[in-house]
């Protein structure tokens, strides 16, 4: 009986075995499972005839029916294993894009370089805690002029310099009337930056378009001085260009500051060593305008200039973005030309 048993169960396993290796389904494997291991398997129905050996038998042949048990579970699991990666590869051979087709999908753009330098600077003084704030291209004479304590002989209010639409209304000549516009609508204190078109009557040439882009940035506050402003600018170039860059202030005359500055950075190419870019001496030249608020811009937007005081800063965005993509014309930034534009 013994005898009997032991071969029924090496013969159920090497059957077992053998459908096993001729899978080729992972559904096949399961019903393989269930016809040898399952409640009513073919192993299952001769261990319950183990009850009709002798007791000293019984261990022996237990023995026996749990390792082809085991054998089989393992080969079960093992095919099982190898089906599901080959479907997966079967899978993903299936799936590969291929990279060579042509298709008609439409090309997405991209921002273009001025756009992108002026995104980048408001960003830079949204986390020093400015607010971006806009005003119109075409302005009032009042707040582009007289509000800037801009004298009636001043040389930019003459008409070979300005677009005047009428006597009393222009095409703005910087993006300054919208400080006097913040200061009137919001007082003090205040902290804005303001970026955007300008218009002056240039003649186009390597560096020069009657159409330009400024960034103004205000502060106003009770005692700020000097030394904030000097502050502010430097972490703004860092933060900019890098931290190694330098600033350097000159006297300057504007009327709606006093003290005026010009501001000039380490030169970019050679970072201040000295380079053919820069003359030898090291900066990049008049970058920047800044100085502190005269007192007369204040009181005519409504503010006590005894009791505050600002600081007001302006750069052009085409030189800035210039120095930084390395250009030489700034036509290039208009023409809207794709082989330029695709570039960035
Ligand atoms: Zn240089």
């Amino acid at each position: 009986m013994k005898e009997n048993m032991r071969e029924k169960l090496l013969e159920i396993k090497e059957i077992a075995l053998n459908n096993i290796n001729e899978v080729t389904a992972l559904e096949e494997i399961e019903q393989l499972r269930v016809k040898f291991l399952g409640k009513k398997g073919e192993l299952t129905s001769v261990l319950r005839d183990m009850g009709k050996l002798i007791a000293e038998e019984r261990p022996i042949v237990g023995q026996i029916a749990n390792e082809v048990r085991d054998e089989l579970e393992e080969a079960i699991s093992s095919m099982k294993e190898k089906l599901s990666e080959e479907m997966k590869m079967a899978k993903i051979s299936k799936e590969k894009i291929d990279i060579t087709m042509i298709t008609n999908k439409e090309r997405l753009g991209h921002r273009h370089p001025l756009l992108a330098t002026i995104e980048e600077l408001e960003d830079l003084f949204i986390s020093m805690g400015f607010s971006v704030v806009t005003g119109p291209e075409i302005e009032t004479v009042e707040n582009n002029f007289n509000a800037l304590n801009s004298p009636e002989n001043h040389p930019s209010r003459d008409l070979s310099d300005t677009f005047y639409i009428t006597e009393d209304i222009l095409l703005r000549t910087h993006t300054s009337p919208v400080q006097i516009r913040a200061m009137k609508e919001m007082g003090a204190p205040l902290r804005i930056v303001s970026a955007g078109r300008t218009f002056r009557f240039d003649d186009v040439d390597d560096t020069h378009s009657p159409m330009f882009h400024q960034l103004e940035g205000l502060v106003v506050d009770e005692n700020i001085s000097m030394a904030n402003l000097i502050h502010t600018l430097d972490i703004f170039i860092k933060e900019l260009f890098g931290s190694d860059m330098k600033t350097r202030y000159r006297p300057h005359h504007f009327p709606f500051t006093e003290p005026s500055a010009e501001v000039d950075v380490s030169c970019l190419k050679c970072r201040g060593k000295g380079c053919p870019d820069c003359n030898y001496t090291g900066w990049s030249m008049e970058l920047l305008g800044c100085g502190m608020v005269h007192p007369k811009v204040l009181e005519y937007c409504g503010i006590d200039s005894e009791k505050y005081s600002g600081f007001a800063f302006g750069m052009g965005i085409d030189r800035i973005t210039m120095v930084k993509y390395g250009l030489d014309n700034i036509r290039l930034l208009f023409e809207n030309d794709n082989r330029f534009l695709e570039q960035f």
